[in-house]
């Protein structure tokens, strides 16, 4: 609420002063009226009588004006002490209004940032750490930014209001809630220390809560929540006796951040380690960010192979940190920072520079598969710039393959289905990556017009000892001859797997028994050795390679610290 102009307030404050010395004196007047009215009464009153009964000549004129004068002025009175009675009530009535404004969030109704931290503060210091104390939890909705991207902000905002509204429901009564931030919310309560578990189940309630399907203008959405708690006693101890609720509050988020890590739509209470993995995540990303500009982020290839013929078909370009604090990072560390504080575009826009490059220096039909984040499909421009990088590298679409997750279809199928078509069009292939993981409905299969399913890793490395994971794979292997879709097995660590995948019809294949994923350089020396370098105009080399020793090779055995 914005400060009212000071040439405005000193007229209130003057307007306020004026309407008080009026009061003053009608009130001053009033009461002169009624005791001129006892004097002036007691005289004119018996005389009138007296004139009607015929006994006297009535009352004197001046004293019969000075009494009517009197009635007027005592209604004057009454009349003013009515109007001051409901001016007082209608500005009782706006005071509430202001502060009900200054203390709570106008979109949801609860507590705002400021008049939590108050009522927290209160809270704190009222909670008995014997008999009774009290528990901070700090909501984080999922995927809201998302959906307010996609939907727009009125179905966001609605959605606020809808989550504010469960959380409400869902916490004790006298329980504090506050929207603190934009998507944020927190909760503040006393508990029986005896029993925090009672916090465990509101926390459990409110994922659950949350985490149920909102219908907004004809749309259902999903949203879940990821929730840190602390409860005071124990920062209590951490603190030397001093309890702060900014303390609490902080420590509250640094457990809602690990409950995001673990996976969201979860709930966790704050341990002293999360702190520490906190700090080692700030380190992770300023890292990143500095490793971005000094180009650490370097490709790594798999080798891709027809699992019939045993002949190299390509590589799958995997993402590697070569981070001089960290060691060889893997990418399930750094992708999911780079998604989430922005930098994944740039980072993969630099390493499929770099691998189209590299690409380039091989044999002509040998392919480049690359990794896309669900972040980056949602770029409506993703097609485009990855057009602009290959334009740049003067590399040939057809010999590109972009994989996407199984996941990345669930969030919008409209916008997925238009990009696949926009890279098919330029002559780019599109694999559909992790399949089985993510519950995809054959229907959409069909929709999407894939170039190629690869079998998630989970269901082919055991398929020699797991039935069900054999039969699963085999009949991924069936659909994809039925529906005329290429299929890749990932994770052929071993040879009975191998022999086994052969029985179930043409199928492409990658994995440790063909090799780990190794740096351009190692890759480029390995081609070289089999005659696989040439330039985009040797179409000949190659036609004849040898088949790839079903052997384990070099490649990146050096495993980085992963926290
Ligand atoms: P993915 O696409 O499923 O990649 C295959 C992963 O399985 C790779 O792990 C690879 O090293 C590993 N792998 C290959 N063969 C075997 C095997 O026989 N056994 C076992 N146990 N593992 C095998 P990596 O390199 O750690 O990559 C992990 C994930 O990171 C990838 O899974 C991919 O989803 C993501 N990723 C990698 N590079 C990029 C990138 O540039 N951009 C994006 N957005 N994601 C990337
Ligand atoms: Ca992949
Ligand atoms: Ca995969």
């Amino acid at each position: 609420m914005k400060a009212p102009a000071p040439d405005a307030q000193n007229s209130r404050n003057g307007g306020r002063v004026r309407a008080a010395e009026r009061d003053i004196l009608a009130l001053g007047i009033a009461a002169a009226a009624i005791i001129m009215f006892v004097g002036t009464g007691s005289a004119v009153v018996p005389s009138v009588i007296r004139a009607f009964a015929g006994y006297g000549i009535g009352p004197d004129s001046a004293l019969v004006n000075a009494l009517v004068l009197n009635v007027a002025l005592i209604i004057f009175g009454w009349r003013r002490y009515n109007e001051l009675s409901s001016e007082v009530a209608e500005r009782r009535r706006a005071e509430q209004q202001a502060r009900t404004l200054a203390e709570t969030d106008p979109l949801t109704g609860t507590l705002n940032r400021r008049s939590f931290g108050l009522a927290l503060h209160d809270l704190i210091a009222n909670s008995d750490q014997g008999s009774s104390n009290a528990a901070i939890m700090m909501i984080d909705l999922d995927n809201f930014k998302q959906v307010n991207d996609r939907r727009g902000h009125g179905i966001g905002d609605l959605i606020l209001v809808e989550c504010a509204q469960r959380i409400a429901a869902a916490v004790p009564t006298g329980a504090l809630v506050s929207r603190v931030g934009g998507d944020e919310f927190a909760c503040a309560m006393s508990f029986d220390p005896a029993r925090p578990e009672a916090i465990d189940t509101v926390a459990a309630s409110l994922v659950e809560a949350i985490s149920q399907p909102i219908a907004v203008q004809g749309f259902k959405v999903e949203i879940t929540a990821s929730i840190g708690i602390t409860r005071a006693d124990v920062l209590c101890h951490a603190q030397d006796g001093q309890i702060d609720a900014q303390h609490m509050l902080d420590m509250a988020d640094v457990a809602m951040y690990h409950a995001k890590r673990q996976g969201r739509n979860s709930y966790f209470w704050f341990e002293e380690f999360m702190a520490d993995e906190l700090r080692f995540r700030e380190r992770i990303e300023a890292g990143m960010r500095s490793g971005l500009e000094k180009g650490e982020f370097v490709p790594y290839y798999e080798r891709q192979i027809d699992v019939a013929t045993g002949q190299l078909t390509g590589f799958e370009m995997l993402a590697r940190w070569d981070s001089p604090e960290f060691g060889l990072v893997l990418p399930d560390l750094f992708i999911p920072i780079a998604e989430e504080v922005g930098l994944i575009t740039e980072l993969s826009e630099q390493l499929i520079a770099a691998a189209l490059e590299d690409a380039r220096q091989w044999a002509p039909h040998l392919t480049l598969a690359v990794n896309i984040s669900p972040v980056q499909l949602r770029d409506q421009w993703f097609s485009q710039r990855l057009l602009k990088l290959l334009v740049s590298a003067n590399f040939p679409p057809g010999r590109l393959e972009i994989e996407i997750t199984e996941s990345c279809v669930h969030e919008d199928i409209v916008q997925v289905c238009s990009l696949i078509a926009s890279l098919r069009n330029q002559g780019v292939r599109v694999s559909l990556d992790d399949f089985g993981t993510g519950f995809n409905s054959l229907g959409q299969l069909s929709q999407l017009n894939f170039d190629r399913i690869k079998i998630d890793r989970s269901f082919v490395s055991d398929i020699d000892r797991s039935e069900d994971n054999a039969a699963i794979v085999e009949s991924i292997a069936m659909l994809g001859k039925g529906l005329g879709l290429p299929i890749t097995a990932e994770g052929i660590e071993s040879h009975a797997v191998l022999e086994q995948l052969r029985g179930y019809g043409e199928l492409r294949g990658q994995g440790y028994l063909y090799g780990k994923p190794s740096s351009a350089s190692d890759t480029r020396a390995w081609l070289d050795e089999l005659g696989l370098l040439g330039t985009a105009g040797d179409a000949d080399i190659g036609k004849d390679q040898p088949q790839i020793a079903d052997q384990p090779q070099g490649g990146d055995t050096q495993r980085a610290a992963q926290g």
